[in-house]
């Protein structure tokens, strides 16, 4: 009878380690080139042992509006790891580092210039520039003049409003009351967690109203 021994996969790279996922993508030593490139690149210390932690602290330094691009680029740093693995265990070849960031680079301007970026802040712009991305630039808007008005004698007015990063996002509402000469009465703003905009507003009225009663 003969005994059938399942024997794990080794990686094709050192010969040494199991050839997991984890380890293709993130130990395998062209991995780590081009997750050290990717480091250099966006001046950050990326943990880059999961796609998580990468995209962790890559969506964390860069606001939302640009939150699909820096997606891109870990998508694009994923992809081409896992082609290069595969073009040296199946076809033999091992392409220089050069041309593999080269290669990185070209997708993620491709595919981020059709993404149309928009963006308000100056570190994002630093980031677009070095992956050759063009980018729309968002003017700062307008402050509009809003007139007060008192209320009459012997009322109290309140003005609310709520704020949300996203929709849904996180969110805040915040009241002010004041008097008929205008005089600051009290004041609050608290967090109401995730919400839509919509919940989030209907959310200010309720919790401005109890502090009424
Ligand atoms: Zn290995």
């Amino acid at each position: 009878m003969q005994a059938r021994v399942q024997l794990a996969s080794r990686c094709s790279n050192c010969h040494y380690l199991t050839e997991t996922m984890q380890h293709v993508l993130f130990h395998y030593s062209r991995a780590m080139e081009v997750w050290r490139w990717l480091s250099s690149k966006v001046e950050a210390n990326l943990v880059t042992d999961s796609l998580e932690s990468v995209l962790n602290i890559m969506l964390c330094r860069w606001d939302n509006d640009i939150r699909q691009m820096v997606i891109c680029v870990v998508i694009h740093c994923v992809w081409h790891i896992w082609l290069i693995r595969n073009d040296n265990k199946y076809n033999g070849r091992n392409s220089s580092t050069q041309a593999l960031l080269a290669s990185i680079s070209r997708s993620i301007s491709l595919s981020s210039n059709l993404m149309d970026c928009k963006t308000r802040f100056w570190n994002d712009r630093r980031l677009l520039v070095k992956f050759n991305i063009r980018l729309t630039f968002v003017p700062h808007k307008i402050p509009k003049q809003v007139m007060w008005y008192p209320p009459l004698e012997g009322f109290i007015k309140c003005n609310s409003d709520r704020g949300s990063l996203g929709c849904p996002g996180h969110s805040i509402t915040r009241s002010i009351f004041r008097d008929s000469k205008g005089n600051f009465l009290g004041a609050y703003a608290s967090y109401v967690g995730i919400h839509s905009t919509l919940e989030a507003e209907l959310m200010s009225v309720m919790i401005t109203m109890d502090y009424v009663q």
